[in-house]
């Protein structure tokens, strides 16, 4: 019986007829480029507001039939999450911290006014999908199976209002690195004309939303020759929030660690919080607070600043080698990767990959 007693939370299987051949499939998991391959199957929920969450299966992947009335096209009611499947040496399968995503994803419904999934029914399906499609985990370097579980308004109605229907799926593509094949330093525009969110926002949510008004500035970062965009609190344009989907971690020279304070306008990455408990772990000071931009372009210019590095499930730990805006363009440092931000890279992955002790017990076995 599930959580409420009421229903069942186990997971209808109706395999695909047509799953990708064993030579085809070993082909794309062999070089995987981000996002761009999917496994034979899907996870599913549906919700309505007078049964509940019903009908939890895994289907072959494939388009969604949508309405054209569909709420979600016209108000942009969806939320989402991003968590990899890890195989480690062994062939076993983990997550990592799912839990962590499942919270955040019912703290991101409940800010959406769409329907909160439980903990059980969000890692019910990532089991469920990851156990069905286990052959689509890829093995070796730094590759992993990326986890899309997302939520969107499906009610066929044009009013305005919060939905009386919605769909919950979870997707999966075999990835290799984010960035590329090395972890090579990024480079940083600093929007100071456009902002993600303001206070009272959708900042801390993992809506589309946020992800669409990140995209012009993420364009003009590109015309600046810039990889990524940085932004600025909207209240004051001063304050370093985070990248479009990345948090920020300064490292001081003295070894004092510094990265946004959880302010409501940015998102809690479950990556941000692993590493800040990793370096207090290794006897770092880790400061949760304001940082400013000026700070930052001071401590870069002066040296006090050693490392920027942005972190996030896709890229893991991505290293930033230089900081541009308007009116300044900084190396940080000798714009390589520092010693910090290596070491602590290595620590992540070495848990997430199985190869060091999961002391902080963050690994869940699929
Ligand atoms: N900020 C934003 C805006 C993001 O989209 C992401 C990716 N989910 C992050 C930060 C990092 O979060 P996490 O470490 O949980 O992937």
């Amino acid at each position: 019986l599930g959580a409420r007693g009421d229903s069942s939370t186990a997971f209808e299987l109706r395999l695909s007829d047509t799953p990708v051949p064993t030579a085809e499939r070993e082909a794309e998991i062999a070089a995987p480029k981000f996002g761009t391959v999917f496994t034979d199957h899907m996870a599913r929920i549906s919700w309505s507001a007078s049964t509940g969450w019903h009908d939890r299966r895994v289907v072959k992947y494939g388009p969604l039939l949508l309405d054209p009335a569909s709420a979600v096209l016209h108000y942009g009611q969806e939320i989402f999450e991003g968590l990899k499947a890890y195989r480690h040496a062994d062939g076993s399968i983990w997550t990592f911290r799912p839990q962590a995503n499942a919270a955040r994803f019912a703290a991101s419904a409940r800010r959406l006014a769409l329907p909160e999934l439980s903990e059980e029914d969000f890692l019910g399906a990532i089991t469920a999908l990851v156990r069905t499609d286990v052959a689509w985990v890829p093995s070796g370097g730094e590759t992993s199976l990326y986890l899309r579980p997302f939520m969107y308004a499906s009610e066929k109605y044009l009013g305005v209002r919060t939905t009386l229907e919605a769909e919950f799926l979870v997707i999966a593509s075999p990835v290799g690195s984010y960035f590329g094949a090395v972890v090579a330093p990024v480079s940083i525009w600093v929007s100071q004309h456009y902002h993600r969110v303001g206070a009272g926002g959708t900042g801390a949510a993992k809506c589309g939303g946020n992800y669409a008004a990140s995209l012009l500035p993420q364009q003009e970062a590109h015309e600046r020759g810039c990889e990524q965009v940085c932004f600025l609190d909207a209240a004051t344009n001063t304050q370093i929030e985070e990248l479009g989907g990345m948090n920020v971690v300064v490292v001081h020279a003295d070894g004092r660690v510094s990265t946004p304070a959880l302010t409501g306008s940015i998102l809690e990455g479950v990556t941000r919080s692993s590493i800040i408990a990793l370096l207090t772990d290794a006897g770092h000071e880790v400061d949760e607070r304001t940082i400013l931009l000026t700070e930052l372009q001071d401590g870069i210019a002066d040296g006090s600043i050693a490392e920027v590095f942005a972190c996030g499930t896709a890229a893991v730990i991505t290293p930033i080698g230089r900081l541009a805006g308007e009116d300044f363009n900084l190396t940080v440092a000798d714009g390589a990767a520092g010693a910090v931000t290596t070491r602590i890279r290595g620590e992540l992955t070495d848990i997430q990959y199985g190869r060091a002790t999961d002391r902080h017990a963050w690994l869940r076995r699929l």
